[in-house]
């Protein structure tokens, strides 16, 4: 597996975008283009400053890799080709992409809409037909929920199809939304501090799986499928029932995140800088082997004091406070 050469020195260059801000052209009209203009590029800016921060952050990409991206038709994973096509102009290594979709077989699936799309990129590609959603169908009971085999059965396939391309990195579309999403539903359901990894060893043990856009926002996606009007697949077409939890966790943190702008932000952080001697795992700190130092220190753990944070300056309007 080659993928561990990039150079760190070389790092900016991931991150760096070399995009010039349109100027500002006139009034009315005009300006107000002129302004979508340069919204516009600068969430193309952040798309590509995010995703190069995370390729370089998790060096997922390395000189001479052949990256495997995994294209359902859905919003995510078209900005991800999207993105990562304009980060390959620029990379500081140089790697192949492949596009690859895997075609299930739901009853309505636009079987011409990807090969038309990839065509016109005129980048590689490969559709996989494989029709997953007959034994699916006739594998589950009716009314109960589809997705486990279907992933299951997509997932084995598509770690196929990667040893036959020669995919030296298989690259998913999940954001940060969906990371946060996890940790959520893992707390909530699984009673495990898991959240979704940037990169990790797939569950075969052959291929390693990357996530670039692991520091990227649901609604910036959401915002740059429309501006590029990605031909989307709708993903209802199984008639599988969305799953619920999810859903549910989904709404929770947009909620907060409207009431609290930031938080799902920080929360990202938090998963970035974990203290294992402040949570509970004798697995991960070695709590039944503490001693005393004897030395006092200032970063020590003020045991007694219960921790403050600062107030953010958004969740309180108009509070003031006065020191007496
Ligand atoms: S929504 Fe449909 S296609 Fe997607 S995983 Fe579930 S069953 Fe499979």
């Amino acid at each position: 597996m080659q993928g561990s050469e990039t150079i760190a020195s070389m790092s900016a260059a991931w991150i760096e975008p070399e995009i010039a801000a349109p100027a500002l052209t006139g009034q009315g009209d005009a300006a107000r283009a002129a302004r979508i203009e340069r919204e516009t590029h600068k969430l193309e800016k952040r798309l590509c400053r995010q995703v190069g921060q995370a390729i370089t952050d998790y060096d997922m990409i390395g000189e001479g890799d052949k990256v495997m991206v995994c294209l359902s038709g859905g919003k995510d994973s078209y900005t991800l080709l999207d993105i990562l096509l304009k980060m390959q102009q620029r990379a500081p290594v140089r790697f192949e992409i492949v596009a690859v979709n895997l075609d299930q077989k739901q009853p309505g699936f636009p079987a011409d809409v990807l090969p038309a799309y990839l065509s016109k990129l005129g980048i590689p590609f490969h559709i996989e037909n494989q029709d997953t959603y007959s034994i699916v169908k006739d594998k589950i009971p009716e009314g109960k929920t589809m997705c486990s085999l279907c992933s299951r059965l997509r997932r084995g396939i598509l770690y196929r199809v990667a040893d036959e391309l020669g995919a030296t990195r298989i690259a998913l579309g999940h954001h940060r939304d969906d990371i946060l999403q996890t940790l959520f539903l893992n707390m909530f359901f699984g009673g495990k501090l898991k959240a979704m990894p940037p990169k990790l060893v797939s569950d075969d043990g052959r291929h390693i799986v990357i996530r670039p856009l692991a520091y990227v926002a649901e609604k910036d996606i959401v915002r740059w499928a429309t501006h590029r009007d990605f031909p989307i697949i709708p993903c209802t077409l199984c008639g599988s029932q969305e799953n619920l939890q999810r859903k549910q966790v989904s709404a929770m943190l947009q909620e907060w995140e409207k009431k609290h702008p930031g938080r799902l932000e920080n929360m990202f952080s938090a998963l970035q800088n974990v203290v294992p001697s402040h949570l509970a795992d004798g697995t991960h700190y070695d709590f039944k082997g503490l001693q005393a130092t004897g030395m006092p220190s200032e970063d020590g753990d003020k045991a007694f004091d219960t921790e403050s944070f600062d107030t953010p300056a958004t969740s309180l309007p108009g509070l003031q406070i006065v020191r007496l």
